[in-house]
């Protein structure tokens, strides 16, 4: 079992923190607003009024935070994470950021001796919770086996992919496919409503062929019945198809479709609906239609 620090206690952050608690884990955890961290010691877990404090005595560092500035301040930051923990620590950072960053937070990691994965997540708050997730992780081979175990009590299908960064790249890639689900799910909802099908019983049939998916059985019913609290928001989805369009060019490539629904998911967060769950994009769709 191992003394872990947990920074960013959130709605992947805060479950991922109680599952580790739950697997025999010492958890400390610290967040920017102090709610969260109560919720923790809830379930078992200490808690930590700093960075600091969270990280000085962890094996285990994991950081759960919204975009690569939040990253950078709180790992690379003066008063952060390199700066207070010890030689011989894994850091693993859950965040979804740029694979950029992933590589320079590992490299300076590394001039502290601290072991540094990316290890962004997919699966949802639902998948958070049940400690199910699907983790892509990027690094040293050695340093993934050291982290296994941790690992293991907030995922299952959890996959090293390659060097640090690769993990983000396998992320983004990760976002442009759910992205693009979720816009053709909205699309056919839009064009079964307007055809005064019974969606229930359509997205059942749907859901049971080649059209079925993960998207369609997370989301489906949520833009049938217009729930759109998150989750998982559009606002973090928008970020992750900037990061997407970023790291195509670098390659050189064109992902049309990515361009189109990434333009779709932008248009719904200038429209304000960047609280919602990314099912919400329904709207954009919905309103291209002169439909709610
Ligand atoms: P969230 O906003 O609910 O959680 C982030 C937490 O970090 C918040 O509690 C916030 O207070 C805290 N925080 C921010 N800056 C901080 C700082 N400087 N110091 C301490 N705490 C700080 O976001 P989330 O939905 O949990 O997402 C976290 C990351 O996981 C994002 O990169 C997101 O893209 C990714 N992700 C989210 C989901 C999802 O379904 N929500 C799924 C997969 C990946």
């Amino acid at each position: 079992m191992s003394k872990v620090g947990f920074i960013g206690l959130g709605i992947m952050g805060g479950p991922m923190a109680a599952n580790l608690v739950a697997a025999g884990h010492e958890v400390t955890g610290y967040n920017r607003s102090q709610a969260k961290i109560d919720q923790l010691v809830a379930k078992g877990g200490k808690a930590a009024s700093t960075v600091a404090e969270a990280v000085r005595d962890a094996e285990v560092i994991f950081t759960m935070l919204p975009d690569s500035p939040d990253v950078e301040a709180v790992v690379l930051g003066e008063d952060g994470v390199l700066a207070h923990a010890r030689e011989g620590a894994l850091l693993v950072d859950c965040s979804t950021i740029r694979p950029d960053v992933s590589r320079r937070v590992a490299e300076a990691a590394a001039e502290k001796g601290v072991r540094a994965l990316d290890a962004p997540v997919s699966g949802g708050e639902p998948k958070a919770i049940d400690g199910t997730l699907s983790i892509m992780v990027g690094g040293e081979e050695s340093t993934f086996a050291a982290a296994r175990d941790v690992l293991g009590a907030v995922g299952t299908t959890v996959v090293h992919v390659g060097p640090a960064g690769a993990g983000q790249t396998v992320k983004a890639a990760n976002q442009l496919i759910v992205a693009g689900n979720i816009g053709l799910l909205a699309e056919a909802l839009v064009f079964l409503e307007a055809h005064g099908v019974d969606t229930e019983a359509g997205l059942k049939v749907l859901g049971g062929g080649l059209a079925g998916s993960t998207v369609l059985d997370a989301k489906g019913d949520k833009m049938r019945n217009r729930e759109f609290g998150p989750g998982f928001r559009i606002e973090l989805h928008h970020k992750d198809m900037g990061i997407v369009q970023a790291a195509a060019r670098e390659a050189g490539l064109t992902i049309p479709l990515g361009a189109l629904v990434g333009q779709l998911v932008a248009a719904a967060n200038a429209q304000g609906d960047g609280k919602l769950d990314h099912s919400g994009l329904f709207r954009q769709i919905a309103n291209l239609n002169g439909r709610d």
